[in-house]
């Protein structure tokens, strides 16, 4: 498994007590896997992403990454992990705004003695990966709200990551778009053979997930089938 989480707990101080918002969670997910989570607005999806992440450490349990759990490890180490498998994608693309497309991506590269030369025709290549061939030179104001959140998805998987984490990308999207990027995320899924957990509050997008599971009040279970 490239990503595994198991009986993850995971509480946030709420006044006097503890507000549980992850209830012994666990989750598998292989390589060139799509697995898309649902569930109604504060059941867990962003910390269940956080989590696997290792953005943020639970109370309970364990996140392996590639084979290898990240329980013990030292920030530094968690950074390393972050930096060699893993590629997160928010519902706001966050994109600098005096940087280019291909800049976006080349700023992301920390591939140790990589030259930038093939940083850049690696910068280039996602972009057309994500249809964006054409808009390299281009700055966030000059591009679309689907086109910033596809340099956002080109962008995290500028570090070949083995795990791809989707957090609500079509949030911002209306629908079409929406279908686009979830359409897009799937491709690379298969291309790439990410192990992908893709957030999403809408279902209509989702006949070509593996698997869909719940969250409801931090517990998962699973779904009907996607088809
Ligand atoms: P979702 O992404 O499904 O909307 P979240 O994971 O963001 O859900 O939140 C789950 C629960 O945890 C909610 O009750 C939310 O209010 C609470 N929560 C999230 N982040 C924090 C935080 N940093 N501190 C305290 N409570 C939090
Ligand atoms: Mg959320």
């Amino acid at each position: 498994m490239s990503l595994r989480l198991t009986g993850i707990t995971l509480t946030y101080p709420d006044g006097d007590t503890r507000l549980t918002a992850l209830d012994r969670v666990s989750l598998d997910v292989p390589r060139g896997n799509l697995t898309a989570v649902v569930g109604p607005s504060g059941s867990g999806k962003s910390s269940l992403l956080a989590v696997a992440a290792t953005l943020i450490t639970a109370d309970a349990g364990t996140v392996t990454i590639d084979g290898t759990s990240t329980t013990g490890m030292s920030r530094g180490e968690l950074t390393a992990v972050r930096r060699r498998s893993i590629g997160i994608v928010f519902q706001q693309p966050n994109l600098l705004p005096s940087l280019t497309a291909a800049e976006q991506l080349q700023v992301m590269a920390r591939i140790d003695g990589c030259k930038p030369r093939s940083v850049r025709s690696r910068a280039l290549e996602l972009l057309d990966a994500v249809g964006l061939a054409d808009r390299a030179g281009h700055r966030p104001h000059q591009l679309s709200g689907g086109q910033r959140q596809r340099v956002n998805i080109a962008r995290a998987l500028m570090n070949d990551p083995t795990v791809l984490l989707v957090d609500e990308p079509t949030g911002a999207l209306d629908h079409e778009r929406g279908a686009a990027v979830i359409d897009l995320i799937t491709r690379l899924t298969r291309l790439r053979a990410t192990a992908t957990v893709l957030v999403t509050h809408d279902r209509t997008h989702l006949t070509a997930a593996d698997r869909i599971v719940e969250v409801h009040d931090g517990r998962l279970r699973p779904s009907a089938a996607p088809r």
